[in-house]
C-alpha cells in the first residue's frame, strides 16, 4: 500500500477502525473464539514494587483453521450497491481437531452454509459466521463449504486510517451512473482487514489461499481479478461470466476485483526463459493514448527487480487499475494493482514528474508482501520499508544515484516530521492501539532508510544474497522480523542482533554531534562525536560509518564505529587538511549537528561524492560574501544534478553586486533552456524579482508560448500576473480548456487575484470538471474563495451552490480544508454585513425608506448566506 501524501497524514483525524467483538456467544464446540489482548495486568510481585500495567500487546492471529482454496461466484445489484456471492471454502484444521470454522464476515446477509449438499448449523453476528461442521475434522482432513450471502458495504458504519482512509472493503463508485464526470465502477479495497466484506474469510495477514472467481456482469464491463483470465462466457441474459484464477496462495487482504469499462492496453514481460507475461494496463478510455506513457516502465522494473532479488517475479502477469474516489495511494493486491485517479497524467504532464515510485513500490510487494507476508500488523515493516527501499532502488538504477539520494532525503524527512507529531515507537510496533496506526512514517520512511544502512553495512553482495535467502526460505508464508535477521545473518555470517535490536525493536534515531580539533603538530584531526538522543526513548547506537579525510595527498576514508555517548577519532593528514566528511556515504538515518569551517564546506561541495554532502556544501559554504562562496553558487548553477541548479538559485538572492550580471545571466538561460521544469519554473520565480518587468515580460510570454511543462507556464503565468495583469489574464482565457490539473490550478490562481466577474463561469467548469485531481482541486477551492472575496454579494451568494458541490463531491484534501474556507468566506460577508448596515444608517438618516428597505433585505439574505454556508461544515452525524 502507498499512501499518496505521508507527511499529510498530521492533518488526518484518528480514525477508529472496527474493533472484533468479544462475544461470548457460542454454539456447539465453538469455543476458539478470536480474542483481543485488551489489558494484561502484571501486578507487582513483591511489597512495595510499584504496580506495573502492559497496556496492549498485539499477538498475531491465532491460526486454529488452514484455508486452503476460496472460490466465489458473483454478481452486483448496481442499483443498490449489494454484490450477490457463493464463496466455497476449503479448509482444514490447523493442529487440533475441530468441528467448528469461524469466518470473518462483515455486514452481511447470510443465506445459507453448506457442507455437500447438506446444511449446516450456524450462528451470525455481523462480524462472525460461526459455523458448526458435520463432524470433528483433523488436520489430515479436508472439507469444503458452501456460503451463499449478500455483501451490503454502504450498509455498514466504517472505519479507516491515514493510509487508508476507509475500511469498506467494496465500493461502488457512481453506480447509477448520476455523475456524468465519473465512469460507473466498482473496485475493492481490502488491507487491512476490510475484505471480509465481500467475502467470508479468514481475514488476517497470516493466513494464505488459492483462489478463482466468476464475476458475472454485463457485457459492456471489464472486469479485473487476481491471476489469469481462463475463460470468458456470453451468458443469454446478455450478461457474461469472467473467470479468473490463480493457483498460487496469498492473503485474503490481497484478493481483488474490479468492474468498469475500462479499457486494456497491452504490455509484456518477458521472463529470463523466454516465456512472455501479460503486463496490461486498465484505464478509461480519455486516457487509452497515456497508458504507456504513465505505466511504460513496469516490464523494465520487473526485469531489474526480478534479478537484483535473485528471485524471478512469481506471480501468473501484472495488471494495473485505475480508479475514481480511490481510499488509498496505490494498493499491491496480486497481479492485480489499484491506483488512485492521481496517476492520470497526458504526456505533456508527465514532464512535471511521474509516478513511478509509487508503481516501483506496488510491483516490490510481489515479493514482500504478495510472496512473504507479514504475518501480524506490528510486522508491517516486512511488508512496506521494503515497498519504500524499491523506491531507492528504482530511482539508483533508472536516474541516477543522485536522484534517489534526493528522494531519500524527503523519505527521512517524512519519518522526522510525522514522529515529532505522532510520537516515536519500535518500528517492530507490538502496543499499536489500532492495526491502521501502523501505516506511518516509521512502518514506511524510517524502515527504508534502515535497510538502507543495512545494505551500506554489509555490502551489496550480501544484502541482495540476503534478501533472496529471506524470500526463498518464506516464499509463500507469513514471516515477522527474526526471519529477516536470520536470512541476513546466514548469508553474511555475522551476529546481527545489535542491528536489529537499535532499529527494529527500539525508537527514534541518533542525534549526533561532531566537531573536530586539529593537532598541526601531530598533523592530525580528531573528530569527536557525541550522541545527544534522548535516552529514555532510544538506545545509545552502534553506528559503523565513514569519515572522509581529504589533505595534500587527496582523499583517505577511515571506517569508524560510533558505539558510546562520546567517541574520539584521531585521524592522521599530510600537509594541509583540506576537509572532513562524516558518515561519507551519506547513508545514516540520524540529525547531525556538525562544527566545520566554511572552507571545508566549500571544499565539500567540490569533493564530496554524494548528493547530500555537495547540497550542505553549497547551502553552508555560502554563508557568508566571500568570493569563494559567491563563485560556488555560480558553479552550482551549472551543477550536474536539477535540484542543485535549483537550489543555486534560491542562494542566488546572495550574490553580491559584481557576480550578480553573471548570475541572472546563467538564471536566464536555466529559465528557458534547463532539461528540468522544476527548475526552468524556480528560474522564472528568481527573475521576477530581480530584473525589470519589462525585461522580464517577454520571457514570461515566450514561456507560456512555447514551454510544454504546465508548471512553468503556471510559474510565468503568476509572474506575468504581477508583471501585467492584463496581458496574464488574455493569456490564461486561452489556457481555459487545457485537460491537466495543474495547469487548471494555475489558472484558477491568476483568477483568484484577478479575476472578474465574467470568470466565474471558469471555477464552475473546472470544480465540476473531471480533470481536477486532490491538491489542485484544493487549491483550485482556494482560488475561489480569494476571487469572491473581492466579488459582490450577487456572486457570493451564486458561489455557495459550488462549495455544497464540493462538500459533497469533493475529494477527500477538499473536504478536509472546508471548514478553513469557510471561516473565509464568513469574514467576507462580514465585511459586506457592515457595507449593508452602514447603507442602511444612511438612508435612514435621510429617511429614505424604500432603500432603507432594500438595505435591510441585503442584511437578511447575508445572514441567511451565512447560515447555509456554516451549515457546510457540519459533520454528517450532527446534522
Ligand atoms: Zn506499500
Amino acid at each position: 500500500m502507498k499512501n499518496s501524501v505521508i507527511i499529510f497524514s498530521l492533518f488526518i483525524l484518528a480514525a477508529c477502525g472496527s474493533k472484533k467483538s468479544n462475544s461470548n456467544e457460542s454454539i456447539g464446540d465453538v469455543s476458539n473464539e478470536k480474542i483481543q489482548s485488551d489489558s494484561i495486568r502484571f501486578d507487582g510481585f513483591q511489597e512495595g514494587y510499584l504496580e506495573q500495567q502492559r497496556t496492549v500487546y498485539q499477538a498475531t492471529e491465532t491460526i486454529y483453521t488452514d484455508l486452503i482454496h476460496t472460490k466465489l461466484e458473483v454478481n452486483f445489484d448496481w442499483s443498490k450497491s449489494r454484490m450477490n456471492g457463493i464463496a466455497t471454502i476449503t479448509a482444514k484444521p490447523h493442529f487440533y481437531p475441530s468441528d467448528s470454522l469461524i469466518l470473518d464476515a462483515k455486514g452481511m446477509d447470510i443465506l445459507s452454509v453448506q457442507l455437500d449438499g447438506n446444511k449446516l448449523v450456524y450462528s451470525y453476528d455481523s462480524s462472525y459466521l460461526k459455523i458448526k461442521l458435520n463432524k470433528v475434522y483433523t488436520r489430515k482432513d479436508k472439507y469444503t463449504v458452501t456460503i451463499a450471502y449478500v455483501a451490503k458495504p454502504d450498509e455498514r458504519t466504517t472505519g479507516g486510517s491515514a493510509a487508508i482512509t476507509s475500511d469498506k472493503g467494496l465500493y461502488f463508485i457512481n453506480p447509477k451512473g448520476e455523475d456524468k464526470s465519473k465512469m460507473p465502477q466498482i473496485w475493492t479495497q481490502g488491507e487491512t482487514e476490510a475484505s471480509s466484506v465481500w467475502f467470508p474469510t479468514i481475514d488476517a495477514p497470516n493466513v494464505k489461499t488459492t483462489q478463482e472467481i466468476y464475476i458475472t456482469v454485463q457485457d459492456k464491463y471489464t472486469t479485473l481479478s487476481n491471476g489469469k483470465l481462463i475463460s470468458s462466457k456470453k451468458n443469454t441474459d446478455g450478461t457474461r461470466t469472467d473467470y479468473w484464477k490463480q493457483e498460487l496462495p496469498h492473503a485474503p487482504y490481497l484478493f481483488m476485483m474490479g468492474v468498469g469499462e475500462f479499457k486494456v492496453v497491452k504490455d509484456t514481460y518477458t521472463r529470463p526463459d523466454g516465456t512472455k507475461m501479460d503486463v496490461n494496463y486498465f484505464v478509461e478510455p480519455e486516457y487509452e493514448q497515456y497508458a504507456k506513457a504513465i505505466f511504460g516502465e513496469t516490464p523494465n522494473m520487473i526485469a531489474h527487480f526480478s534479478k537484483l532479488l535473485g528471485y524471478e517475479y512469481a506471480w501468473d502477469k501484472y495488471n494495473q487499475i485505475v480508479v475514481r474516489d480511490y481510499v488509498s495511494g496505490a494498493m499491491e493486491n496480486t497481479g492485480a494493482v489499484v491506483f488512485g485517479d492521481y496517476v492520470y497524467k497526458t504526456d505533456r504532464e508527465l514532464l512535471d514528474g511521474n509516478d513511478q515510485s509509487t508503481i516501483a513500490h506496488e510491483l516490490f510487494h510481489h515479493w514482500f508482501g504478495d510472496l512473504v507476508t507479514c504475518e501480524s500488523w506490528s510486522n508491517l515493516p516486512l511488508n512496506e520499508s521494503f515497498a519504500n527501499y524499491s523506491q531507492y532502488l528504482w530511482d539508483e538504477h533508472r536516474f541516477g544515484i543522485d536522484e534517489a539520494d534526493y528522494q531519500a532525503e524527503g523519505e527521512a524527512d517524512g519519518y522526522y516530521q510525522t514522529g515529532q507529531m505522532q510520537g516515536y515507537h519500535n518500528l517492530i510496533w507490538f502496543d499499536y492501539e489500532d492495526k491502521e496506526q501502523m501505516f506511518d512514517g516509521h512502518s514506511y520512511n524510517k524502515g527504508g532508510r534502515i535497510l538502507h544502512m543495512l545494505r551500506n553495512y554489509i555490502g551489496d553482495e550480501a544484502f541482495f544474497a540476503g534478501i533472496s535467502n529471506y524470500l526463498n526460505t518464506n516464499k509463500f508464508k507469513p514471516a515477522e522480523f527474526h526471519q529477516l535477521r536470520i536470512a541476513f545473518e546466514e548469508v553474511c555470517g555475522e551476529d546481527l542482533n545489535w542491528f536489529f535490536n537499535q532499529w527494529f525493536q527500539a525508537a527514534g534515531h541518533p542525534v549526533l554531534d561532531v566537531n573536530q580539533r586539529l593537532d598541526e603538530v601531530k598533523k592530525t584531526v580528531t573528530v569527536n562525536v557525541s550522541q545527544k538522543q534522548n535516552l529514555e526513548l532510544s538506545p545509545i547506537f552502534k553506528l559503523p560509518l565513514e569519515i572522509a579525510v581529504f589533505d595534500d595527498n587527496g582523499k583517505h576514508i577511515h571506517k569508524v564505529v560510533v558505539d558510546a555517548l562520546t567517541n574520539s577519532f584521531v585521524l592522521p593528514y599530510a600537509g594541509t587538511l583540506k576537509c572532513v566528511i562524516f558518515d561519507y556515504q551519506q547513508m545514516l538515518l540520524a540529525k547531525v549537528r556538525e562544527e566545520k569551517p566554511t572552507d571545508q564546506y566549500i571544499f565539500q561541495y567540490y569533493n564530496g561524492e554524494r548528493y547530500h554532502a555537495r547540497k550542505d556544501g553549497l547551502m553552508l559554504g555560502t554563508k557568508n560574501k566571500e568570493q569563494k562562496g559567491q563563485q560556488l553558487i555560480l558553479d552550482a548553477l551549472n551543477d550536474k544534478f536539477w535540484n542543485i541548479r535549483l537550489l543555486a538559485i534560491e542562494k542566488a538572492s546572495k550574490l553580491t553586486l559584481e557576480n550578480r550580471t553573471k548570475g541572472l545571466a546563467l538564471v536566464k538561460d536555466l529559465a528557458s533552456n534547463d532539461p528540468n521544469s522544476a527548475v526552468r519554473a524556480a528560474a522564472l520565480n528568481y527573475l521576477a524579482n530581480n530584473l525589470p518587468a519589462t525585461e522580464v515580460e517577454p520571457i514570461y510570454v515566450d514561456r507560456i508560448e512555447k514551454d510544454q511543462s504546465y508548471s512553468v507556464i503556471s510559474a510565468a503565468l503568476k509572474n506575468l500576473g504581477k508583471a501585467n495583469p492584463d496581458k496574464a489574464m488574455e493569456k490564461a482565457k486561452k489556457l481555459e480548456s487545457e485537460k491537466s490539473s495543474k495547469m487548471l490550478a494555475g489558472v484558477g490562481q491568476l483568477y483568484g487575484s484577478y479575476g472578474k466577474k465574467e470568470n466565474y463561469a471558469f471555477f464552475e467548469t473546472a470544480l465540476k470538471g473531471k480533470y481536477l485531481q486532490g491538491f489542485d482541486q484544493l487549491s483550485m477551492m482556494n482560488s475561489l474563495t480569494y476571487y469572491i472575496s473581492r466579488q459582490d454579494f450577487e456572486l457570493v451568494s451564486q458561489s455557495y451552490e459550488l462549495y455544497e458541490y464540493l462538500n459533497k463531491e469533493g475529494g477527500y484534501y477538499t473536504q478536509m480544508f472546508m471548514p478553513q474556507n469557510v471561516e473565509y468566506v464568513n469574514t467576507v460577508l462580514d465585511a459586506q454585513m457592515e457595507e449593508a448596515k452602514e447603507e442602511l444608517a444612511a438612508h435612514e438618516k435621510n429617511n429614505d425608506a424604500l432603500y432603507a428597505d432594500q438595505a435591510r433585505k441585503k442584511m437578511k439574505s447575508i445572514t441567511d448566506l451565512k447560515v447555509k454556508f456554516n451549515a457546510l461544515t457540519v459533520e454528517e452525524g450532527e446534522k
